[in-house]
């Protein structure tokens, strides 16, 4: 805490993995007297820059853009780049520091990394966002390459920005390799990449209800945040026979009882994704559903929870009330969207909960199949795909069940997440020597 004042959502990504992970290397010799977690918290390097660009009215705009480079044990950097006004040193830290060991647990070789700016996307016009895009690439293009450093998207920054991002490596560096992920299908992207994230929630959700004979089949399932996440796990969930009843953004969430089927998602996704409306204009449309302003939706009664918005968005409270309604899985779509106080309200009641570097990690996994087929100069088919990130959540779960298991049988997943994903990364660093 000293080293790292004001940073407590960094604080807090370190707490929770070291909870996990000292008792584990006070138990394992080889991973003792080597400031194998100590070297983990420490980034490789950060950098911080001045992003200048001039708006519609010709006035010129200042933000702060940052990359965390964290850890390159295994590969690569990898880890998304975050538009929103609250971005600081101390979230993208905490984001960088659960990437090293997310991306360990997906099987693949990529590092750990994050990015982003305080620059914030809502209400800025189409030309504004190219003009900051362009304006933060020019920088950033220093730092990163196909083989050093592979930015993504993450809130704020979907497949436009990642495309102006992108026209502008191009750009500067004269070569068309795969240096960002989350590219349009038309210039290197993946299919299935969109929907990786929020599939891969699902598909993780389902593995954990599997292991107690149980499906997402007639459950009634809360859903927060709107964005990519959000959406592609509203979808996978009504496909596996869920029934989603809200969805929300930071001012309010929507409640319709009758459920989010594909048609209503379709009408979501136009109004986020093309009009970059809110959420309650949903009731535009469907004027039977309700809107609660200023309001989270974890009141709501459901069987299983899924946080896809931001992080700590379900605190000690919200868990309570959701384990007195009943729900038996809370399955994290977004980084750290759970309180530690809630996570202790979740395993005291023995639910099924798992965390994001787990259960989020589709998306990063499908990031490191596009880096495959772009090296490859192939593209695979989404069945190829959706397979490939089925059979990487399956193994994740494994791993997790493996490192996470109790002796009254009970898996604490965020225990197994936390030292699968150290014992790669520190295996990695041990051989690699004193760096
Ligand atoms: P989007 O920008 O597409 O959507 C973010 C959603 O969360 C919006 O509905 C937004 O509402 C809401 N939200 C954002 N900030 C807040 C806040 N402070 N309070 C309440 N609601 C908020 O982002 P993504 O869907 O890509 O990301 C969502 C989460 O998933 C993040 O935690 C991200 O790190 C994580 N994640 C994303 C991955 C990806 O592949 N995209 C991969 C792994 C994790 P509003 O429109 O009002 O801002």
């Amino acid at each position: 805490a000293k080293k790292n004042p004001n940073e407590p959502e960094f604080l807090q990504a370190v707490m929770e993995v070291a909870e996990t992970v000292i008792p584990f290397i006070e138990e394992n010799k080889k991973y003792q007297n080597k400031m194998l977690l100590e070297r983990m918290v420490e980034s490789d390097r950060i950098i911080i820059f001045r992003v200048v660009w001039i708006d519609d009215i010709g006035k010129t705009q200042v933000n702060r853009g940052y990359r965390i480079q964290m850890n390159s044990a295994i590969g690569p950097y990898k880890g998304g780049i975050r538009f929103h006004p609250s971005v600081n040193l101390s979230i993208l830290k905490f984001l960088a520091f659960e990437q090293t060991f997310k991306n360990s647990l997906t099987t693949l070789p990529m590092g750990g990394g994050k990015g982003g700016a305080d620059f914030d996307p809502k209400g800025k016009s189409d030309n504004e966002v190219m003009r900051f895009c362009q304006a933060f690439m020019t920088e950033l293009s220093k730092h990163i390459g196909s083989n050093t450093d592979v930015p993504a998207g993450d809130i704020g920054v979907g497949g436009r920005e990642v495309g102006y991002m992108f026209g502008q490596y191009k750009r500067l560096r004269n070569e068309f390799t795969g240096v960002l992920t989350g590219k349009g299908i038309s210039f290197g992207g993946s299919l299935v990449r969109p929907e990786a994230t929020g599939y891969g929630n699902v598909y993780f959700a389902n593995s954990m209800l599997v292991t107690k004979g149980d499906s997402f089949s007639g459950k009634t399932v809360v859903v927060s945040g709107s964005g990519n996440v959000a959406q592609y796990a509203v979808e996978k969930a009504t496909q596996l026979g869920g029934k989603v009843v809200t969805m929300s953004d930071s001012a309010g969430y929507i409640y319709d009882a009758d459920g989010i089927d594909a048609t209503k998602l379709t009408y979501i996704m136009e109004i986020k994704n093309e009009l970059r409306g809110r959420i309650s204009d949903y009731l535009n449309k469907y004027p039977n559903a309700k809107y609660f302003a200023g309001k989270r939706p974890w009141e709501v009664k459901c069987d299983i929870a899924l946080p896809c918005a931001t992080q700590n968005e379900l605190n000690q409270e919200e868990a309570k009330m959701l384990v007195a309604n009943g729900c038996i899985c809370v399955s994290e779509g977004a980084n750290m969207p759970t309180t530690p106080e809630a996570v202790h309200v979740f395993q005291k009641a023995k639910l099924l909960f798992a965390p994001g570097k787990a259960s989020n990690a589709g998306g990063v996994a499908t990031s490191g199949l596009e880096m495959s087929q772009n090296s490859l100069r192939l593209s695979w088919s989404s069945e190829e795909v959706d397979e490939r990130l089925k059979g990487i959540m399956l193994a994740i779960h494994a791993s997790c069940v493996k490192y996470g298991t109790d002796q009254s049988g009970y898996v604490d997943y965020v225990k197994g997440a936390n030292i699968a994903g150290f014992v790669k990364v520190a295996d990695a660093m041990l051989a690699q020597g004193v760096v």
